[in-house]
């Protein structure tokens, strides 16, 4: 299968890159945009199984570009995994309205842009999983977090609403929630915070990003065909 990862050279980019490696007849494209150097690592190390795209999810026109570099290599996207983000948190009152509409676009627009670039050739093969990375906080709304949590609320709705949408041509969608991953995305936290953070977790601990990429090969996978608009919270128990 033809698996496409976006914010492919995130921590859980490259853990979901490195999950579906695991199996021999997967194809792995990863969608990098400014930083690329872990992506080009693994890259490296896996020969022409790894291919990098230039991909900003926020731009209609790389989104077409990619799918249709895949489509010319006779690879047409099987699997799309929406996971760039990123959160700019903040009280609403004083919120610039650029990191209101940076959030919306990045976590949001961009799944609405990746889902339809890729639905044509999905719907070609009758065959096609959309996995979209959300998190728990669309279903927690913590404060300071307007902006993120609106988008990756959104992102569950779209994920339902679409899977209805796909449900009769072979394409299953669906959402992964996590809690909080160990990743860059935590790595400017207080460590005090991250203290707090730790005691709210029943289980003690922060997730690894090779439990959230786990989830998602089981929701890529032909086994999982009955599974479409599903929301699955992976948080060590928080919610
Ligand atoms: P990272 O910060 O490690 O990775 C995020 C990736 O998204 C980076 O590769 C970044 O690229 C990319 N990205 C951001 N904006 C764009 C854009 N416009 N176009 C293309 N790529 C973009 O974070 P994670 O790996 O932890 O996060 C992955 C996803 O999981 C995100 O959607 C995040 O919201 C979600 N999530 C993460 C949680 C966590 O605790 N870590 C919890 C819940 C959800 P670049 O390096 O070029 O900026």
């Amino acid at each position: 299968m033809n698996i496409l990862i976006t914010g492919g050279n995130g921590g859980l980019g490259i853990a979901l890159a490195e999950r579906f490696l695991q199996n021999a007849g997967h194809q792995v494209w990863l969608g990098v945009r400014a930083n690329r150097n872990r992506a080009e690592v693994l890259a490296a190390s896996h020969g022409d199984r790894v291919r990098l795209i230039d991909l900003d999810v926020t731009q209609e026109n790389d989104w077409q570009r990619a799918v249709e570099l895949m489509v010319q290599s006779e690879q047409s996207p099987d699997v799309l995994i929406n996971n760039a983000g990123f959160h700019k948190d903040g009280l609403l009152a004083m919120m610039p309205t650029e990191d209101w509409h940076s959030v919306i676009r990045a976590n949001l627009d961009s799944v609405y842009l990746g889902c339809r670039a890729v639905l044509k050739p999905m719907m070609g093969s009758r065959f096609g999983r959309i996995i979209n990375i959300a998190s728990l906080s669309a279903l927690l709304a913590p404060r300071g977090q307007t902006n993120y949590a609106a988008a990756k609320a959104g992102v569950v709705a779209l994920t339902q609403s679409l899977s209805k949408e796909m449900a009769r041509a072979g394409i299953t969608v669906n959402a992964l929630c996590p809690g909080y991953i160990d990743t860059e995305a935590l790595a400017d936290m207080p460590e005090a915070e991250r203290k707090g953070i730790l005691a709210t977790i029943p289980m003690r601990r922060l997730g690894k990003p090779e439990e959230v990429a786990a989830a998602a090969a089981f929701l890529a996978s032909r086994e999982a065909s009955y599974i479409t608009g599903a929301t699955l919270k992976i948080d060590g128990g928080i919610l």
